[in-house]
């Protein structure tokens, strides 16, 4: 069977074609500058094509990518009806949603009624939706969300110590995000530990990051909380920082209240303290030449990822596993290296060695003897996606 795997942001759509039964890829693809201009970069058959095509609205960009699936010397299928299901990333599902959905009527309307929690991204995932019921009025949709992950989290995890009406009354809490990435690779850890009863904590740490602290596979706690906003320092957001910070510089710098909340998501993080860049290799470059500032941005990266280390195995009682994924998570040894230097008192103890090999599958890089395992996972959010969706048509 083949998926059609859709995650719509607001001027962007990535796709990918696959099969979940085999896990094969046919084809991938994003759609960029939709409403600018309009670019596609397409790879199927082991060719990459990059192309500028006009993009007024998410429409054009979905029959764009369909023709290129469907046409030309590196079409993938003969025609759309091959394409079985489509599953959609959402963002944000609130309290209504702890797992993968079939999209109806009040699907979409549950969907919309959380767009003041995520104003950014529900809108988007509702065109995608939309449009795909417009264009294959046969085929099912099926939204699996980022939030579903950490429905299993007890209310001492996702209760904000505010007046227990604004939980009540305006669903203040914390939701987490990530939840695809972090359910496939504490998934992957369980089967690699072969244990009842597992202890993980999963690093998914790319230029958004978030940590998760999975017992026997659910959600117990994670970084993020009513927005991406909370948790580690990110490529471009703060992460944890004093309330009290965003009233003090509002009256400094006269800013509004949507002013402050982009400073915080767009002009903080790796890139507000080091002044160079969000991007993770170029500050490790600046870092090695000697800028301080830099020094301090990776050093604040590690240790919040540390402090939620502790505090995560602190609650689990232990760890089993330690997990790195995402681009930096995957890719960037130093980081691992810092946060796990020191935490010998956890029974994590790396490998220099293997923590250097560069590879594309899951694999362990602590010392043999080492009591907690150290993973580095490959996430597959676009499986899960796939996975999920298959699951709930093939019936
Ligand atoms: P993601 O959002 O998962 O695509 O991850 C993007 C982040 O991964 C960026 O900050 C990149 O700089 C970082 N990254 C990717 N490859 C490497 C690498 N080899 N070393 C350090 N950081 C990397």
């Amino acid at each position: 069977m083949l998926v059609l795997v859709l995650n719509a942001g607001s001027s962007s759509l990535k796709y990918q074609l696959m099969n979940p039964e085999t896990t094969e890829v046919k084809a991938t693809g994003l759609c960029e500058r939709i409403g600018i201009d309009g670019r596609l970069i397409h790879e199927a058959k082991g060719h990459k094509i990059k192309k500028d095509l006009p993009m007024p609205t998410h429409k054009e960009a979905i029959k764009i990518a369909l023709d290129f699936l469907t046409t030309g010397e590196d079409k993938v299928i003969e025609s759309i009806d091959e394409i079985k299901a489509i599953g959609h990333r959402v963002v944000h599902g609130g309290e209504f949603f702890n797992q993968s959905v079939i999209i109806d009527e009040d699907v979409i309307e549950k969907i919309e009624s959380l767009i003041p929690l995520a104003p950014l991204h529900n809108p988007a995932h509702i065109i995608g939706i939309k449009i795909c019921r417009e264009l294959m009025p046969n085929t099912p949709n099926i939204a699996v969300f980022d939030t579903a992950f950490h429905q299993t989290m007890p209310a001492s995890s996702y209760m904000y110590a505010v007046p227990y009406e604004d939980y009540e009354d305006h669903k203040v809490r914390k939701y987490g995000f990530h939840g695809t990435s972090h359910y496939y690779v504490s998934n992957e850890a369980k089967k690699m530990l072969a244990k009842e009863d597992s202890k993980v904590i999963v690093c998914h740490l790319g230029n958004g990051s978030s940590m998760c602290e999975v017992r026997d596979g659910k959600s117990i706690d994670t970084s993020m909380g009513l927005s991406p906003l909370e948790g580690l320092v990110m490529g471009t957001r703060s992460g944890d920082l004093d309330p009290a910070v965003m009233n003090y510089l509002m009256e400094k710098k006269n800013m509004s209240s949507e002013e402050m909340i982009s400073y915080l998501n767009k002009k903080s993080g790796l890139l507000g303290v080091s002044g160079i860049s969000s991007d993770l290799r170029e500050i490790i470059e600046a870092a090695e030449n000697g800028n301080e500032r830099a020094k301090t941005a990776i050093d604040m990266k590690c240790s919040r990822i540390k402090k939620y280390i502790c505090s995560y195995a602190g609650v689990l009682e232990g760890v089993d596993a330690i997990c790195f994924t995402a681009g930096i998570g995957e890719n960037a040894d130093i980081i691992r290296k810092k946060v796990c230097n020191g935490l010998e008192f956890l029974g994590v103890e790396l490998d220099d060695e293997k923590n250097k090999i560069r590879d594309d599958k899951s694999r362990e890089i602590n010392k043999t003897n080492s009591k907690t395992k150290i993973y580095v996972i490959p996430t597959n959010e676009e499986f899960v996606i796939a996975h999920d969706t298959y699951e709930l048509v093939k019936a």
